[in-house]
């Protein structure tokens, strides 16, 4: 049977997961395609799923809460967090889970002795990650531009800050999780703060792929060990991949093929 995947968001035209996940179903003879779906109203995404006759999806910005809400049910972290990136056509039913974690965890796995993070943005993205790293007994403060998405994270064992009562710490990694710099020119926050951020870090990483934002183009003119969201996205897509699979490919292939998506 010929499967079908679609990944929804808006903008949605820069997302590499359908070369990424199209290349792993060619070379690896899975009977699947994967599409993109320009998503406007995140209240439709149900049934532009099941009209599209998909038997899975991922979701990006801006749609992941609105995913969550869309599930009939929840499995895994995504659970914990409200925020759903793969979705799965189970019998009909739509079962949400969220790969980005984890596939970020996979992304840092080379930056060593990361104990104090600084998380830049409070959506979906932040979400997932502060949780994992909070998991992972690491101390995370956020800063985000305005203060609403912030009432989630005062809730957490971390320390919140919107532009106006910022305090800086040492940082040993900060991770830019904010949309500023993917269809535009902006920095996630004010030059100054950002100047003082990036003076006091070891790592630098942006979930942003593809290009490379003003910010982390800063990073690299400090000479700050930065990347931006590449790996991230390969971590989140091999794992996105075994589900859409139902773990019928081997990870370390689907992994292998994946990453020669990277090339073109
Ligand atoms: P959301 O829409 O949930 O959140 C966006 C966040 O960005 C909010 O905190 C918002 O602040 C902030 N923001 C938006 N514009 C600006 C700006 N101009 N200046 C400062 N802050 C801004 O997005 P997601 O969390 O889903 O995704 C965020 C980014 O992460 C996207 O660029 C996405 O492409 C990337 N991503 C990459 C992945 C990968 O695999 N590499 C995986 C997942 C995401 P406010 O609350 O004030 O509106």
């Amino acid at each position: 049977m010929y499967k079908l995947f679609s990944i929804f968001g808006n903008p949605v035209s820069h997302s590499r997961s359908p070369l990424m996940h199209n290349t792993v179903f060619k070379n690896c003879n899975y009977s699947a395609c994967y599409t993109r779906t320009l998503l406007k109203d995140g209240t439709k995404l149900k049934e532009t799923f099941f009209a599209l006759g998909l038997d899975g999806a991922n979701v990006t910005v801006p749609h992941k809460e609105s995913a969550y809400e869309a599930c009939d049910e929840i499995r895994g972290f995504a659970k914990k967090i409200g925020v759903v990136n793969t979705l799965i056509n189970e019998n009909g039913k739509l079962i949400g889970y969220n790969t980005d974690a984890d596939g970020f965890m996979y992304a840092i796995d080379e930056f060593k002795n990361i104990k104090n993070i600084l998380v830049l943005g409070a959506g979906g993205t932040a979400k997932a990650l502060v949780q994992k790293f909070l998991e992972e007994g690491l101390h995370v403060s956020i800063l985000n531009r305005s203060q609403a998405r912030l009432s989630y994270f005062e809730k957490l064992d971390c320390e919140c800050y919107t532009w106006e009562n910022f305090a800086l710490q040492h940082y040993d990694l900060v991770v830019n999780t904010t949309s500023a710099g993917l269809g535009d020119e902006n920095l996630p926050a004010p030059q100054e703060i950002i100047d003082t951020i990036l003076n006091n870090t070891r790592y630098v990483a942006d979930a942003i792929y593809g290009k490379i934002t003003p910010f982390l183009q800063l990073a690299k003119e400090k000479k700050l060990t930065c990347k931006d969201g590449s790996d991230m996205l390969l971590g989140q897509g091999v794992l996105a991949n075994e589900l859409f699979c139902n773990f019928e490919l081997d990870k370390e292939a689907i992994k292998k093929e994946m990453q020669k998506s990277f090339q073109f």
